[in-house]
């Protein structure tokens, strides 16, 4: 388990928080070497999550471009609507494993907040969200879904009162109470181990896209094509793809041009934030700029280290597209595909459309469709319908 990715990584915390995560990494390592433990992952990903995900074949998209088929994998379809849950479930039951009987998270719109009460409510282990004051009144149907599912639900009031600020107070409840409760961060950043652990229950992604691509023609994807915010659906994409010919490319929320957006890794400047150093949107002291996206899941100021990495290495490429042309791409997907996406991945179908145009009509491109748009529909009919 690497604790750096060549420069990036690491874990930039407080001292007090250094035996926990030593707790941890050591909980990680015997859990993914014990077979028990594996068998009831797999078990809880097939029954109650719903896996394994189809690797669909987008015809009606693919004829409509006119260039390289392109396949979806549907983690719109996992139990709540996207990947999230495969790390809120194997985290569950890792922090199950370590006698942890309270999870702690946190939340921007909401998402990762859900997928984590989800999972304490089927373990029984009691679940407390941190939620920033301006995200819970922007997400109030994530706030209600939390509360069913039984968790509580702490508002942030602090800086920005947004996922940051959520992300400070998460670990600083976790530095006081770390002997009865885990942490479960919603995506592949903060300190070491987390970037690895997430890495490893997010991978069961494209692990899955390497059966089913063999199964549908017999090879790797040319091209597979994932959204990042934090960097979870993406590096569990392109993670057990690095090792093939398959090329990676990663999308990150351009915004609405007027700014950055959040695109981190194309735009931002190595730094530290959240116990990692890591491509940040930052200004020349180093404080944290605002970001902005219609794509609430993007809307984040750093990134998961690993990309960090494989960014400076080459290995992925990474780029940035706009809300215009994701808004775009969310009504091609509706009107030939019969499916209403998450506004984040369709950051990545929009830059995998123009891709797939320059290539040729027997290679495959595989985008990682993160999740559904219901939560999402407000904001597409606010811009109006396509003409
Ligand atoms: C949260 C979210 C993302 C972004 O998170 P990553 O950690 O970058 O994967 C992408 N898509 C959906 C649907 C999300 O909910």
């Amino acid at each position: 388990m690497p604790r750096r990715y060549g420069p990036y990584g690491g874990a930039y915390v407080p001292e007090t928080l250094i035996p926990a995560l030593q707790e941890l990494e050591a909980g990680w390592r015997s859990a993914r070497k014990d077979s028990g433990f594996r068998r009831e992952l797999a078990q809880l990903q097939q029954d109650w999550a719903g896996r394994p995900t189809p690797l669909y074949p987008a015809s009606r998209l693919s004829a409509e471009i006119g260039g390289a088929q392109i396949f979806l994998k549907r983690e719109d379809l996992v139990h709540g609507g996207a990947h999230k849950l495969n790390n809120a479930l194997g985290q569950g039951l890792l922090s199950k494993r370590l006698g942890k009987k309270r999870l702690i998270a946190e939340t921007g719109a909401g998402q990762h907040g859900v997928a984590t009460a989800m999972v304490g409510a089927m373990l029984g282990l009691r679940t407390e969200v941190y939620m920033g004051e301006v995200d819970m009144e922007r997400q109030k149907p994530n706030v209600e879904r939390m509360r069913l599912l039984g968790a509580t639900v702490h508002p942030v009031t602090q800086g920005t009162r947004t996922l940051k600020d959520a992300i400070n107070e998460a670990l600083r409840d976790w530095i006081t109470n770390v002997e009865t409760t885990h942490y479960l961060l919603g995506s592949a950043v903060g300190p070491h181990p987390f970037p690895s652990i997430v890495c490893d229950f997010q991978s069961v992604i494209g692990e899955e896209i390497r059966r089913q691509s063999r199964r549908h023609w017999g090879d790797v994807p040319d091209l597979a094509v994932a959204c990042v915010g934090g960097g979870s659906n993406a590096i569990g994409t392109f993670h057990p793809l690095l090792s093939t010919r398959t090329k990676l490319l990663g999308v990150e929320a351009g915004g609405d041009g007027t700014g950055e957006g959040a695109a981190s890794l194309t735009r931002g400047s190595p730094g530290v934030l959240h116990g990692m150093m890591t491509y940040l949107l930052q200004d020349d002291e180093g404080q944290i700029l605002p970001t902005e996206s219609l794509a609430p899941g993007l809307d984040y100021a750093g990134v998961g280290p690993e990309h960090a990495f494989l960014k400076d290495s080459g290995r992925v490429e990474y780029t940035a597209t706009s809300d215009a042309e994701a808004l775009r791409a969310f009504h091609l997907l509706a009107r030939t595909e019969g499916i209403l996406p998450a506004l984040e991945p369709c950051h990545a179908v929009a830059v995998a459309v123009e891709r797939a145009r320059a290539m040729r009509r027997d290679e495959k491109i595989v985008i990682t469709l993160s999740g559904r748009g219901d939560k999402d529909l407000e904001v597409v009919a606010s811009h109006g319908h396509p003409a």
